[in-house]
């Protein structure tokens, strides 16, 4: 099949394929459109069971990066990469360094950062060799840094408005709460859900990340495969995507999903689905665009940790007025999300 038949192809500006075997680097860059500016989104290091799997991951989390930096109005377009992950590369100097080498030679068109499996000190390698990356060891009170600790704060005030659209409470304090995935973004998450009040429980594949939350006073765990079906009033995904789907829907307990994973719907029906098993959902590129509003800021310059908090506080009004659409139109949050999206695109003469 031509790339270009891919299902999740959508009209990208860009893809491009980086081979450089000596350093180990293979990856993938996405560009989906630079209508509203450069392409920004993080960089994902994972194990793909195929090289198709990894380009229909760069093309779904590139075109959620459009989408995301619009509705945060940021002056960004949507871009991602992936590197192919394999025993045999490990991660090394060398291969942040070709990452760079290999973001630079897009000229700016776009701008790398963490995502899963990236972390700050990879992104200082990255910037030896190119200035188009973001989410930099931070100095002072300026913007920037890991970008996850405000991801983290984003989906704890977007979860706060679900709960209220959903459930009618003001606050999280007693409210079960289950988060998949305790790494990067999980991990505060759950700092922050406990501080609230709230009963966490936990899942995770890596046992290292699994003991550090339930180090967390009163945050207990499940095995990974019951985390999504617990008996919970809140169902936080933070580890991948796909993972609402056909299958899992019907057997979710939870009446809020919110949560950091990008990616969460297997296919835009599966927004309808939640709707119509009475679960509220908040889109996840709304609700997670704490980490990006942060990379954003760094990467412009002269913003303040102060001035990123007051963007990320306009994510539950944002979420508030998707939701209330939703209900009064009687469509699945996600469409609105995306409809919303795709009118400020289309605005800045963009075709998405
Ligand atoms: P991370 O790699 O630090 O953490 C992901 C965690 O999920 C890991 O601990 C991993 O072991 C776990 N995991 C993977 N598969 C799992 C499974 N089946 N069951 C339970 N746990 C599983 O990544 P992160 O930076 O915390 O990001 C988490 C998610 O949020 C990703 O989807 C990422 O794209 C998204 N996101 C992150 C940011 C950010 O600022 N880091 C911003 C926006 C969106």
């Amino acid at each position: 099949m031509s790339v270009f038949d891919h299902p999740e192809f959508d009209h990208h500006e860009a893809l491009h394929f980086f081979d450089e075997p000596k350093c180990g680097l293979r990856a993938v860059i996405a560009v989906h459109s630079t209508a509203l500016g450069p392409g920004a989104g993080g960089c994902r290091r994972w194990t793909y069971a195929s090289d198709r799997d990894a380009i229909t991951d760069v093309l779904r989390l590139s075109r959620g990066m459009t989408y995301k930096n619009a509705v945060a109005g940021l002056p960004f377009g949507g871009g991602k990469a992936v590197i192919l992950a394999t025993d045999a590369a490990p991660k090394s100097q060398a291969l942040f360094r070709a990452l760079g080498r290999a973001v630079d030679s897009l000229g700016g068109r776009y701008v790398t950062a963490e995502d899963v499996g990236i972390n700050v000190d990879d992104m200082r390698i990255v910037r030896e060799v190119t200035p188009y990356v973001s989410g930099l060891p931070k100095t002072d009170n300026s913007a920037g840094g890991d970008p996850s600790p405000w991801t983290a704060d984003g989906v704890y005030l977007g979860m706060r408005a679900a709960a209220k659209a959903r459930l009618g409470k003001g606050t999280l304090e007693g409210l079960r709460i289950a988060v998949q995935g305790v790494g990067s973004v999980g991990l505060h998450l759950c700092k922050l859900l406990r501080d609230a009040g709230a009963t966490v429980i936990v899942a995770d594949v890596n046992r290292e990340n699994l003991r550090r939350a339930t180090q967390l006073d009163g945050v207990r765990h499940v095995s990974p495969r019951d985390i999504l079906f617990a008996d919970v009033d809140i169902l936080a995904p933070c580890a991948l995507g796909n993972i609402l789907n056909s299958e899992s829907i019907p057997r979710i307990r939870a009446k809020v999903v919110a949560g950091a994973a990008n990616n969460q719907l297997s296919t835009e029906r599966d927004g309808e689905r939640l709707a119509q098993h009475g679960i509220l959902y908040a889109p996840d590129y709304v609700i997670n665009a704490g980490g990006i509003i942060s990379v954003a800021r760094e990467f412009l310059g002269q913003s303040s940790e102060e001035e990123v908090r007051r963007e990320i506080d306009h994510i539950p009004e944002r979420l508030s007025d998707i939701f209330r659409e939703a209900e009064a139109s009687g469509r699945p949050t996600n469409k609105i999300a995306d409809e919303l999206a795709r009118r400020i695109v289309a605005e800045a003469g963009g075709k998405a």
